[in-house]
Parts: C-alpha cells; sequence; structure tokens
C-alpha cells in the first residue's frame, strides 16, 4: 500500500515539485556542514522490486540535490560488485562501505526515510552521538554481533529502534555489522524470522528485542544477547554515602529500597548477580496478590522497575565485608560504601538432589516450592523427596489439596517430628523408606523417576507427574558470620522483632530468616525491616541503647 502510494508521488506533478522542494530545504539546512564524505553504493535489477528502487534513487536524488558529501554509485547485481559485496538481494543500499558494515535491504520510504537521513548524519559526521551510560555497555562487547533489524514503512515505532543499531554499527564497525530489512521490500526474510510484527532485532541469528527499547535498553540487550527491560546506570564512583545499605536485590531487598526510600532515608541495593533473587529463576508466579499469573522475570522487572524510581541500584558486584562502626562500612568488589544501616536480604537457595534431568526438568514438573507449584498437579501423582519437617509438612500440603503424593526418604525413619509424622499415616501418605531418586525422566516434562532400594539394591521405575524436592535450604549468611551475627540452630539469622540482628546497625530480611520463604513474605519482611530502620535512625535507637548500657 505504502508502495502505491509512494509511486503515485512519484508522478511529476505540480503538488510533487511544491513537495520536493519542502523536502529539499529541509534537507538542506540538516546537511549544511556535513563535515565528511558518504559514499552510497545502491544495487539494483530491472524487474526485482522496481518501485522501491524507484523510491531510494528518488530520496538519494534529493539528498544529493542539497550536499556535495552524499555520493552514489549504482550497480546491477549481477556486476562482480554485488559478488564483491556479497549482495544478493535489489535493492541493496550500502552506507560507505569502506568504512562501516551499513546495509539496508529495501528502501528507505515512508517512515523509515528519517531512518535514513539519520544514517547519513552518523555516516557524515562519523560519530553515532551515543550517551555515555551507552557507550559504557557497548565497550564490553568484545565479540562481533551482526545486527539484523526488520523495519516497516508504515512503522513509526521502527525509526527509533533502526537509529540505535545504527548508532551501535557506527561506533564499532570493526565488530558490529547491521542489516536494515524492510520486510514489504523482502517478504521472504520476514517469513523467515517470522517478523510480520516489527521491528523486531536479531543479533548473530538470536532474537535480541521485539518493539523499539531505548538507546541504552539497546545497547543493554546486544551486550546480553537477549530482550533487557530495565537499564541501570553504572556508577565510577569509589565511594558511595547513603543512609541505608541493602544486600541483595531480591523481592526483600527491592521493596526495603522503595520502603526505605519513601521514607526519607538514601537507599542503595547491591545485587551480585541478577536482579529478582530466586524469582527471577521461576518460570511462572500464581500466588503474588493482584497478579494471577505472572512469569517471575516479568515480576521481577516489574519491581525493579518500581524500586529504580527510589533507589540506586548497584548490579553485578559482591558484597565482601562489612565493617561494624558509625559509619558502617560495606566493601564490594568495586568500592565502598558508607552507612547508617545495612540491611542483609541476602536469601536463601533451596538445596538440590544433584540427580540426572533435575536441572534440565526444573519447572516442568521439578519442583522446590509445594506452596508455589502444589496446585499445578492437583489429582496428578508426586513424589516429596525428603524426611524432615519440611518435607512432611509440604507432603501435607500437597495431599490436602488434592496431589496424590508418596514420600521418598533415603534413611529407615523419618527425620520429622512426632506430631507430622503421625499426621502422614493418618492421611495414608505412603513412605519408601530406604529409597533414593537416581534420576528423573521425561522428554519436556516429568514422566517417570527412577528409585534405587539401599537395603535390597533394587532399581524400580515410577510413573509421576511431579517430583517435589524438600532436602532443605541453605541460607546466604556468610556475610552474617564473618560479622558475627547470631544465628539461629537451624542456621537463619536471628533477628528481633523489628528485624535487628545483635550487631548494631545491622538488620535483616526475607529467607535469609527463615519462616515461610514466599516471595510475599519476603516483600512484606523487607518493607516492614526498612520501616523499623527509618524509625530506629531517627529515634535513634542505637545510640540510646549503647548509653543505656
Ligand atoms: C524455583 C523457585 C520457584 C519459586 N516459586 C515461588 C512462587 O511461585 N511463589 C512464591 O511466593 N515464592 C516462590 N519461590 C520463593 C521465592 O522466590 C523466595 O521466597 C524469595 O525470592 C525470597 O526473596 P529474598 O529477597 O529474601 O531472597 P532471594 O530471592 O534469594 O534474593 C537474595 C539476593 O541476594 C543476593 N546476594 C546474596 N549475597 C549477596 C552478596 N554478598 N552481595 C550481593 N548480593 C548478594 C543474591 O544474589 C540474591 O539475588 C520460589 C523459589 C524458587 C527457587
Amino acid at each position: 500500500m505504502e508502495v502505491t502510494l509512494m509511486d503515485e508521488q512519484l508522478k511529476d506533478t505540480q503538488a510533487e515539485r511544491a513537495a520536493m522542494e519542502q523536502l529539499q530545504a529541509q534537507l538542506k539546512s540538516i546537511f549544511k556542514n556535513l563535515p565528511y564524505e558518504v559514499p552510497l553504493i545502491l544495487f539494483t535489477q530491472p524487474g526485482k522490486n522496481d518501485p522501491f528502487i524507484t523510491a531510494a534513487r528518488f530520496l538519494i536524488r534529493a539528498v544529493r540535490e542539497v550536499t556535495s558529501k552524499v555520493t552514489l554509485r549504482e550497480y546491477d547485481l549481477n556486476h562482480p560488485m554485488a559478488k564483491k559485496m556479497n549482495v544478493t538481494r535489489a535493492p541493496t543500499l550500502l552506507f560507505d562501505p569502506d568504512r562501516y558494515r551499513i546495509r539496508w535491504l529495501g528502501a528507505p520510504i515512508g517512515e523509515e526515510a528519517k531512518t535514513f537521513v539519520e544514517a547519513v548524519l552518523m555516516a557524515g559526521n562519523r560519530s553515532s552521538g551515543l550517551s555515555q551510560e551507552s557507550l559504557k555497555v557497548l565497550r564490553k562487547i568484545t565479540s562481533p554481533r551482526a545486527i539484523k533489524v526488520f523495519v516497516s514503512p508504515s512503522c513509526p515505532y521502527c525509526p527509533q529502534q533502526a537509529v540505535n543499531a545504527l548508532k551501535a554499527a557506527v561506533e564499532k564497525p570493526d565488530s558490529l555489522s547491521l542489516e536494515l530489512i524492510d520486510i514489504q521490500a523482502n517478504p521472504d526474510l520476514a517469513d523467515q524470522y517470522s517478523a510480520q510484527s516489527v521491528p523486531q532485532t536479531y543479533a548473530n541469528e538470536v532474537l535480541v528485542a521485539q518493539g523499539a527499547q531505548t538507546e541504552e535498553l539497546f545497547m543493554l540487550s546486544l551486550d546480553k544477547m537477549e530482550q533487557q527491560t530495565v537499564f541501570i546506570p553504572e556508577s565510577d564512583a569509589q565511594e558511595v554515602e547513603a543512609d541505608l545499605v541493602i544486600i541483595g536485590g531480591g523481592p526483600a531487598g527491592l521493596t526495603a529500597g522503595i520502603y526505605g526510600a519513601r521514607s526519607g532515608l538514601r537507599s542503595v541495593v547491591i545485587e551480585r548477580g541478577v536482579l529478582g533473587g530466586q524469582v527471577a529463576t521461576t518460570p511462572v508466579v500464581e500466588n503474588y496478590p493482584g497478579l494471577t499469573q505472572v512469569g517471575g522475570k516479568t515480576l521481577v522487572d516489574l519491581m525493579a522497575t518500581h524500586a529504580l524510581q527510589y533507589a540506586n541500584i548497584f548490579q553485578g558486584e559482591e558484597v565482601m565485608d562489612i565493617r561494624p562502626g558509625d559509619p558502617i562500612t560495606v566493601l564490594t568488589s568495586r568500592r565502598r560504601f558508607l552507612a547508617k544501616a545495612v540491611l542483609l536480604a541476602t536469601g536463601a537457595s533451596y538445596s538440590h538432589l544433584g540427580a540426572p534431568g533435575e536441572s534440565r526438568l526444573s519447572g516442568h514438573g521439578v519442583s522446590y516450592c509445594s506452596t508455589c507449584d502444589g496446585p499445578l498437579f492437583k489429582g496428578r501423582k508426586v513424589i516429596i523427596v525428603g524426611g524432615g519437617n519440611s518435607a512432611v509438612t509440604e507432603a501435607l500440603h500437597l495431599h490436602n489439596i488434592g496431589v496424590r503424593v508418596t514420600m521418598v526418604h533415603r534413611r529407615d525413619t523419618l527425620r520429622a517430628q512426632e506430631h507430622l509424622t503421625k499426621n502422614l499415616s493418618v492421611n495414608k501418605i505412603p513412605v519408601l523408606f530406604d529409597t533414593e531418586v537416581k534420576e528423573i525422566r521425561g522428554k519436556d516434562r516429568v514422566e517417570e523417576v527412577l528409585l534405587y532400594n539401599l537395603q535390597t539394591k533394587e532399581t524400580k521405575t515410577m510413573k509421576v507427574d511431579g517430583v517435589f524436592i524438600a532436602i532443605g535450604y541453605t541460607p546466604a549468611v556468610e556475610l552474617a558470620k564473618k560479622l558475627g551475627i547470631e544465628l539461629t540452630p537451624e542456621g537463619y539469622i536471628k533477628r528481633d522483632s523489628r528485624h535487628r540482628t545483635n550487631i548494631p546497625g545491622i538488620y535483616s530480611a526475607g529467607d535469609v530468616e527463615g519462616g515461610y520463604k514466599q516471595i510475599v513474605t519476603a516483600t512484606g519482611q523487607g518493607a516492614e525491616a526498612a520501616l523499623a530502620i527509618f524509625e530506629d535512625l531517627v529515634n535513634p535507637y542505637w545510640k540510646s541503647k549503647k548509653a543505656a548500657a
């Protein structure tokens, strides 16, 4: 449709001439001070995409009439130059091919004319105009990326993404190449890449973005090779002063960041890995109030974007040491923080069986949390592996919600409290003692388990839909231990009702404290702790406690 329109426009009417004059006046002022020449090479072939070829020539002609800096050579697709340049489609437009690896498959018409103008400006200035933040990200990319951005002349969002890609390709011509692919001129490529909805961006044949992004998120997606939705600016500061330093960017830490900053505390969150903690690895969450069903990654993005509005987030740096005092010094792998209070929201991790198939089928029938995933197995058959209080409680929970559950335990007796084990027999939940899970099998989901009896030395398979693993948690308490923070007998951080530890100015929240270990409880504890910290700082609690002692 756009093409027919362009054909119409090309008729040499009076209106057309007026439009051309207006366009040229605009282009003239845009290209007035272009310092460098921009050689363009256009490959064409009669009978192949003629309307697009005509449109490309039209736009280039308009530009060349206002600036001598843009030169054009045109070759037929059969010319040896096409082979030399590895060009197989018409029209294909190359921008300053001795310097850049940027090519346009199609014609820069409709909305894409803006992108063309930007491309000429960038090549003519030999400058990408990238922000400092984007440059920092781009510098981290050390291996080559072949970028493809699928665009359409009728897509108003496409120029934003195309310009992002152009900036990257102009900034790093040695390692970044770019193809801007017009899906109207190249419907076969659009089919091949399922790129009917544009803009769509690939790097080294991997889909890295759907839709238009900010410049920084584009560069980050290019670096990480997957779509990024949250951009956290990097800081070069060697020392950061804050009221509250939160260690851990999981649900507890991010919530504490929001509550701390909203109470007027200068709050920072430090995360060594990816934001979201355990939630970042959770495929689907179905028990977070207000969101019936949400992907773990989506929930993390929502929380992180929210937290970023209030707190400074330092991602990718590990807290190595905390030195109590006034201020408290927090040392990370990159800098030091001086804080009035520190919140340990370092989380916990589930212990793994280490059986073949476990990690591959995690989230596909293998689960570590009956509260989280139990309802998905209603009426289905599962095993629960473990023999302690948690395993028995989880087995009872699954049984109560209608899951057909069998316990599998490697010893000959359960380690759980008596009232719990009694409840197991009252509810007739079978227990396979002296049994180890040797393998979890299934193509895309759990289908069966291979069980080994340690007494009889027999191996048998059992058809199941799910495997719940409840063999313990490992709380992240290395820093707490180093500091001399008291722990509970189970190894979690011991704290009072206001999340204070035994070390002045140091608090805790979330899974690292033990308890129910849910997203909603972690966020609740993060909020409670931040509010308690605010009150302790304004009162001030620790100073009066010291004075009283
Ligand atoms: C597979 C899976 C599925 C789950 N499903 C659900 C569910 O459906 N519903 C639900 O409610 N709960 C679910 N949970 C539990 C839930 O994710 C946790 O209870 C929750 O994430 C705990 O939050 P947290 O902030 O306390 O700790 P975490 O999420 O563990 O976050 C702690 C963060 O601290 C960081 N950290 C630790 N030490 C340092 C350090 N020294 N320096 C810097 N950073 C550090 C870690 O990298 C981590 O990102 C699931 C958990 C898993 C593993």
